[in-house]
């Protein structure tokens, strides 16, 4: 049973993940879709870091680790 026990771990996390509907709301003010700060809408440019912070106003990405 140990394969239908690793199934059931890995439909468990995705229903989690699908829950997370604030991370959800995060995901599509995040500059990476954006492009813009989602704070204070400066524009990150065509620059794509690992870590949209930004220089304006010292908002920190924190939706990635
Ligand atoms: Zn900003």
């Amino acid at each position: 049973m140990g394969a239908f026990y690793k199934d059931n771990e890995l439909i468990k996390d995705w229903v989690g993940y699908l829950a997370a509907s604030e991370r959800i709301e995060v995901l599509e003010t995040h500059p990476f879709f954006t492009g813009v700060c989602s704070k204070c809408c400066a524009s990150f440019g065509d620059s794509r870091p690992i870590h949209y912070d930004c220089n304006n106003c010292g908002w920190m990405d924190d939706s990635i680790n």
